[in-house]
């Protein structure tokens, strides 16, 4: 149970759909909102500001990826795609324009409340910013960051890392799961990006790897998408 009352806004056109989860949704305590067009959505997001938008991407009007668009220019809200198609390439272009996860139909309620509860656990634990992160420390699955050691354990062990891998390792830990180009990497993580290359991202990657290793040979968090980057998962 979300310990206040969170507000939830469910965008989804089938009503035996919407049905659902707004039962589910209610039922764990959110304060649930429904709509059933694009743009309805978007004006609800200006005007109430959600917590969190479930949105499904085949709507009557205009789909769920351009109401996604259109709320990131203003908000933060989190959002969770839901789809009727399979696949990777669903996924990787939600989450570049901005949506956190996605779930494909058909689904189970409980499975959507636990990625919603997981989404709003992650993006309420933002990451600190430079100034403000002594003695901070982000967890995530078996990973620890001690962000003003520059130190990142794995379960108690530390992984010694350089700068660009603990860099990369604080990028992941902040959006588990969001596949990041090699170029947003550099971008996030290079003080000059423009110095560094897809293979000085490859290669600290292949560092950083082999580094959690060295304590878990099975262990493998980070995930290649081939063409595309890398993505980071904590629970393998
Ligand atoms: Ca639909």
């Amino acid at each position: 149970m979300p310990s206040k009352k969170l507000s939830v806004l469910i965008v989804e056109d089938e009503p035996a759909i919407a049905e659902t989860l707004i039962y589910a949704l209610e039922s764990e305590g959110y304060q649930v909102a429904h709509v059933g067009t694009g743009a309805e959505a978007i004006e609800h997001v200006e005007t109430h500001v959600p917590h969190f938008v479930v949105l499904d991407i085949g709507l009557p009007d205009i789909t769920g990826f351009e109401v996604c668009r259109e709320i990131r220019k203003t908000a933060e809200v989190p959002i969770l795609f839901l789809t009727a198609r399979e696949g990777e390439i669903d996924r990787v272009v939600g989450l570049e324009i901005g949506g956190d996860d996605y779930v494909v139909k058909p689904f189970s309620p409980r499975e959507l409340t636990a990625r919603i509860q997981a989404i709003l656990r992650r993006t309420q634990r933002k990451l600190p910013s430079r100034e403000n992160s002594e003695g901070e420390t982000i967890l995530s699955g078996r990973l620890s960051l001690l962000l003003d050691r520059y130190e990142a354990r794995l379960d108690d062990k530390n992984l010694d890392l350089a700068r660009y891998e603990f860099g990369m390792l604080k990028v992941f830990l902040a959006h588990p799961g969001r596949v990041y180009t090699r170029d947003q990497l550099m971008e996030l993580v290079w003080d000059e990006p423009d110095s560094a290359s897809d293979r000085t991202v490859d290669a600290h990657i292949k560092t950083l790897r082999k580094k959690i290793h060295e304590v878990d040979e099975s262990f493998e968090p980070i995930r290649t998408h081939r063409g595309i980057g890398y993505s980071f998962h904590a629970e393998v």
